[in-house]
């Protein structure tokens, strides 16, 4: 038996419509440098328009892609939303991959108009001669670029100047594609994951759930976590959906500029992985500044470390929320909000786990020989999860290995309670396997990075004759403190089980990074191999 009910596609023409017409006057704010330029959403939702107009006068149709190679502002929001209510493609493309690795994906995704952030010229303009498919470059903000035979560059102002400011948008089927987005891929190519109109609603929703990151109207979100990275963890969608307003960083996303961002724009909600967030605390060390209007920050990406938590809750009063996700899970898979009643030790075990998965999310565990474990909080196995902002297979590019009968397996290794909370003890490639046993690289790393002098630790296995592979610490000590190898030994035999100790320790100025910030291990490991570590 059918339903009685109406049927209509959960589109992002839908989530512009609210957010642009009785969300109207919340705004996206861009950071200039030394203050912001302002955009109230209902001059979005015409600008929107116009950008749409502009793009079909260029010749985009149907599902076309639209690329941006840009920073977090106002113009991206723009792009975010013209782009699939026009019923094209977006492709958000991530500006600080090796530039073979864009090409790969631009080509791939057969990218045919771009969207460039002026600042970043320099940088496309070395990789634009090699990009077989693109036929226009639209330049936001001040500056050119001399194109290429067959490519013409356009103005992004000039282009929307005189465009109508409503756009007939199309009813799209909400299982088409609507943006897409290039995992960074440790091995082979990047990978292309396609989100569909569907996807993003339903995962918008989810941004905005009590019990998940809980963004509402009465929240402005500050987004550091790059709109090229896994659509900015759902901000910009869900915040047109419930009109929260949204601070954009641009490319001011050191230290100092966030915290004068957070001190004068008064942000109360924020988004980004931890070493940023361990970034800010040592520059609040150092220049004290108000961050009092954060009543929340998300942190996810890579694990949070229970002393960046602990440090934010007890010096400024701001709980974290941790968050798992990956790029192919849009990226929301858990959250974790404690449950009601928790209190003390108990609640910091909560906080520090990866959370509970919504529905929405199914996850399940899957140990030796397929074997699908149960939730007792201690057998542990790799994560698969499936639903309907889940990856289902990569655009173009087969990987048997990633799915599994109808669920993404996540390469991420863990345990999970009885009640549903997920705790992640490592990546299954960063695992330690030593004599046999399991090292988790994670709970070293949390462990070390509570001590006091410590800024930054990272554990990667590197092999060992005897026993495989044994644990190596490479250590970024605190401006102005002081620690040896033995002293943060004898910190840690107090904390772990003696054969998981280190032997092997470095310290080093700063530690290698990914495209997004998170600790780049493969390239620690390979600093190692080539005898730069000791
Ligand atoms: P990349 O592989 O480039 O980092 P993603 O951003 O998609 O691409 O990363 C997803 C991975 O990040 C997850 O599979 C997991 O290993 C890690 N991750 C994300 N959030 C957390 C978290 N809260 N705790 C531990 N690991 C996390």
């Amino acid at each position: 038996m059918l339903s009685t009910m109406q049927d209509g596609a959960l589109s992002i023409s839908r989530i512009l419509a609210q957010g642009s017409g009785p969300h109207g006057t919340a705004e996206v704010r861009t950071w200039t440098g030394d203050g912001v330029r302002r955009e109230d959403y209902a001059r979005t939702g015409r600008r929107v328009a116009q950008l749409a107009h502009a793009l079909r006068g260029l010749g985009v149709t149907g599902d076309q892609r639209v690329a941006t190679f840009m920073w977090n502002n106002a113009e991206h929001l723009e792009a975010y939303f013209a782009v699939p209510a026009m019923g094209a493609v977006l492709h958000t493309l991530n500006i600080r991959l090796f530039p073979e690795q864009i090409v790969y994906i631009a080509d791939h995704a057969e990218d045919r108009v771009v969207v460039v952030d002026a600042t970043l010229l320099p940088l496309f303009g070395k990789i634009l001669p090699q990009l077989r498919t693109v036929r226009h470059v639209i330049v936001v903000g001040e500056g050119t670029l001399e194109p290429p035979t067959g490519v013409e560059v356009h103005a992004y102002e000039d282009l929307l100047a005189g465009q109508p400011e409503e756009f007939p948008w199309p009813s799209v089927d909400e299982r088409s594609a609507a943006a897409m987005c290039y995992t960074s891929g440790t091995t082979g190519n990047p990978k292309g994951v396609v989100y569909s109109h569907r996807s993003i609603y339903l995962h918008s929703m989810q941004v905005c759930m009590t019990d998940g990151m809980r963004l509402s109207q009465a929240d402005t979100a500050l987004a550091v976590v790059p709109m090229f990275h896994a659509m900015s963890w759902g901000l910009p969608y869900a915040a047109f959906m419930v009109g929260a307003s949204l601070v954009m960083p641009d490319r001011f996303l050191q230290p100092e500029p966030l915290v004068n961002m957070i001190a004068t724009e008064r942000p109360t909600f924020a988004a980004a992985v931890p070493t940023i967030w361990q970034g800010v605390l040592q520059h609040l060390d150092a220049a004290p500044q108000d961050i009092s209007s954060l009543q929340e920050v998300v942190v996810g990406g890579s694990a949070c470390p229970p002393a960046l938590m602990r440090t934010f809750q007890e010096r400024y009063g701001i709980p974290i929320l941790h968050a798992w996700g990956m790029t192919e899970t849009s990226p929301l898979g858990t959250v974790a909000r404690p449950p009601a009643g928790a209190t003390g030790e108990q609640l910091w075990a909560y906080r520090a786990s990866q959370g509970r998965l919504p529905a929405g999310v199914e996850g399940r565990l899957i140990g030796d020989g397929e074997a699908v474990l149960p939730w007792d909080g201690e057998s542990v196995g790799e994560l698969e999860v499936r639903g309907p902002w889940i990856a289902a297979s990569y655009y173009r590019d087969d990987d048997p290995e990633k799915f599994h009968d109808g669920w993404l397996r996540t390469g991420d290794v863990g345990h999970i309670s009885p009640e549903g909370f997920l705790r992640l003890t490592d990546r299954a490639k960063d695992v330690i396997k030593s004599g046999g046993e399991w090292i988790s690289s994670v709970d070293l790393e949390n462990h070390v990075m509570a001590h006091p002098a410590v800024a930054e630790a990272v554990v990667i296995g590197v092999p060992d004759e005897k026993w495989d592979e044994r644990p190596l610490v490479a250590v970024v000590l605190r401006e102005g403190h002081q620690a040896t190898a033995d002293e943060l030994r004898d910190f840690l035999a107090e904390r772990v089980a003696k054969w998981q100790l280190p032997e092997h320790w470095t310290f080093v100025a700063e530690t290698p990074k990914t495209s997004v910030g998170k600790f780049d291990k493969k390239r620690l490991r390979q600093q190692h191999s080539e005898g730069h570590l000791n």
